[in-house]
Formats: C-alpha cells, sequence, structure tokens
C-alpha cells in the first residue's frame, strides 16, 4: 500500500505529494489531468517571488517539481472513497488503490453563465477572480455578475481599481449580507441592476459589453464594457465524497487547522476544502500542512 495517496494534481496535491515524498514515505499522485485550474489560467502575479507567469508555465514547472521525486502518478479520476483497515479508492478505470493515509486535493470549479461569449472571451475579458484579475481592469467599467456575498466583495474590491462597476443579479434583491450592501451602495462609482438576466458577453478579440434582459420587462439592453467578472459561485469538485467524508452546505470538505477530515487518516487541502480563501499560495501552503499532518500521523500509528 502506499503511505501517502494524493487526490488531485492541481497546486494544493503537488505540494502535498512533495512534501510527503520529500519524508522518504511510497507517495503516489491520482489526478484526471495536472495542474489543476491553472492551465486555465493566463497571467498570474501574485504568486509571490514570480513578478509575472502564464499558468501553463507554472503548471509545467510544478510536474516537473513532483517528477524529481519518488512519486507514483497515476492520471485518473478517483470515484470512490472507503475506510477499511486502509483506505481505498477506487478509479474510474475500476482499480483500486490501498493508502495508510489520503490527503483530498481535488479543487474546485467557478460555476458558468452559460451564455454565448462567455466561452469565446476566457482570459479576454471574462474573469472568475477579483484577487488575481481585478488589477488587469484599472480605470476601465467592469460588470459583476451575481449579487451573493462573493459578488458584492468582488464589486467593492473592483470598485477601487475600475473605473466604473455594474452589478447585474437575476433576483429581485441581492443576496449578500446587509453590511456589504450598505458598503456597495455606499460607493459613487457602483449601479446596481436587479432582475437583470445576462444573454450574451459581447466582443470582437475582447469583450466589448454585455447584454441583459430586464426581467420585469422583458426589454434588451446593452451595456459598454471591458470586464466581466463572474460570481456565481465556486464549486467543490467533491460530489464523488457524497456519505464518506464531511462537508459543509456547499459541499466542501471541512478540515481543522491540520488538515484532517473526520475520517482518521483522511486528510485535505486546497480549493476543495472549507478553507477561507481560494489562491494558488494558499492551496499550497495547505497542501504542505496536510502532508505533514499525513506524517506525523503515520508515525504515531
Ligand atoms: P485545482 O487547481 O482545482 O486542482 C484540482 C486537481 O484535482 C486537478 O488536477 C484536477 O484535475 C484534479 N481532480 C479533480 N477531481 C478529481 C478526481 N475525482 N479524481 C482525480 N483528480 C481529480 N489563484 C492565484 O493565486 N492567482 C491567480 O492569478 C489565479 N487566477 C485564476 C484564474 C482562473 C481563471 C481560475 C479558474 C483560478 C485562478 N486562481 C488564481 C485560483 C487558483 O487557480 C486556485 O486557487 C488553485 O488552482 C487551487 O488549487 P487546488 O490544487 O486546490 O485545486
Amino acid at each position: 500500500p502506499f503511505d501517502v495517496l494524493v487526490i488531485g494534481g492541481g497546486p494544493a496535491g503537488a505540494t502535498a505529494a512533495i512534501y510527503a515524498a520529500r519524508k522518504g514515505i511510497h507517495t503516489g499522485i491520482v489526478a484526471d489531468r495536472f495542474g489543476g485550474q491553472i492551465l486555465d489560467t493566463l497571467g498570474i502575479e501574485n504568486f509571490i517571488s514570480v513578478k509575472y507567469t502564464e499558468g501553463p508555465k507554472l503548471a509545467a514547472s510544478i510536474e516537473e517539481h513532483v517528477k524529481q521525486y519518488d512519486v507514483d502518478i497515476m492520471i485518473q479520476r478517483a470515484k470512490r472513497l472507503e475506510k477499511k483497515d486502509l483506505i481505498e479508492v477506487e478509479l474510474e478505470n475500476g482499480a483500486v488503490l490501498k493508502s495508510k493515509t489520503v490527503i483530498l486535493s481535488t479543487g474546485a470549479r467557478w460555476r458558468n453563465l452559460g451564455v454565448p461569449g462567455e466561452e469565446e472571451f476566457k482570459n479576454k475579458g471574462v474573469a472568475y477572480c477579483p484577487h488575481c484579475d481585478g488589477p488587469l481592469f484599472e480605470g476601465k467599467h467592469v460588470a459583476v455578475i451575481g449579487g451573493g456575498n462573493s459578488g458584492v466583495e468582488a464589486a467593492i474590491d473592483l470598485a477601487g481599481i475600475a473605473k466604473h462597476v455594474t452589478v447585474l443579479e437575476f433576483a429581485p434583491e441581492l443576496k449578500a449580507d446587509a453590511v456589504l450592501q450598505d458598503r456597495l451602495y455606499s460607493l459613487p462609482n457602483v449601479t446596481v441592476i436587479k432582475n437583470a438576466q445576462t444573454k450574451e458577453i459581447t466582443g470582437t478579440d475582447k469583450v466589448n459589453g454585455i447584454t441583459y434582459i430586464d426581467r420585469e420587462t422583458g426589454e434588451e439592453h446593452h451595456i459598454e464594457l471591458q470586464g466581466v467578472f463572474v460570481q456565481i459561485g465556486l464549486v467543490p469538485n467533491t460530489e464523488w465524497l457524497e456519505g464518506t467524508v464531511e462537508r459543509n452546505r456547499i459541499g466542501e470538505i471541512i478540515v481543522d487547522k491540520r488538515g484532517a477530515t473526520n475520517v482518521e487518516g483522511v486528510f485535505a487541502a486546497g480549493d476543495c476544502t472549507d478553507s477561507a480563501y481560494k489562491q494558488i499560495i494558499i492551496s499550497m501552503g495547505s497542501g504542505a500542512t496536510a502532508a505533514l499532518s499525513a506524517f506525523d500521523y503515520l508515525i504515531r500509528h
């Protein structure tokens, strides 16, 4: 059996695998693709000590770093976890891997709007992460789709950078906490449009506007702008753990400060957990924490 089996090959999983392998213990990593969300990222400017890099380049150097160590890499999808004497992980191809400890780092995905233009203009004006891409829209007009906590937080954040921010909410009311709404409405360069159904993100080589339908009147409107931040939810890739590992209301794996889950010997790290913020550097930190905790568990059992 493995000593440590990591599920997920993004920043969290790769870091966990390296930390585990450096303890000289039998380490494996299962990932359906190596690199995770950073493969879908263009510019990265907040990975400290690297002023600028691009997602695919960072993903390649993460993979190269993992391959420096004796780690069994399996490009596969995990579909079931079961705690017996050892922890068993079943893969989509039917194989069952056994390990003394498991680190779950299957990440998350941004919920897409699913309107024309969204896919086409990803990284060309369509963005999902205000901490990451906000500064690219300095002095420009942007929209935030979604008036929940993350949408309103994003709008407040972006209002300090962009010239103007328009928030589009599908429902008749914003869903964000009252204190965030108060802050939002106090800002001079923010417009809130409720009952707005986004119909299309328009552009040529990059975004130049958004079309929405006023759900009350049925009228169609178009706003000229340069950026659209989609903030309608981050979904953790944890559906396959239903009924085995404890998750919160939105499906994030609940971990303690050591990265331990409710199942003995099972740890978790990165965007699939209930950690406060979802960033590369934060995922890597939690991957290191989970691996050290798994090692600590092994020497006590
Ligand atoms: P992920 O990167 O999501 O990796 C999850 C891994 O698990 C993947 O390898 C996936 O294939 C695998 N996996 C999932 N399910 C299974 C399964 N069942 N079996 C096997 N493998 C599975 N952060 C920043 O710090 N700076 C930025 O500039 C930045 N820009 C971003 C731009 C975009 C467009 C996006 C989407 C995100 C951005 N982020 C940025 C956030 C950052 O990418 C994430 O916080 C980080 O990648 C999370 O790492 P992770 O390892 O937890 O998860």
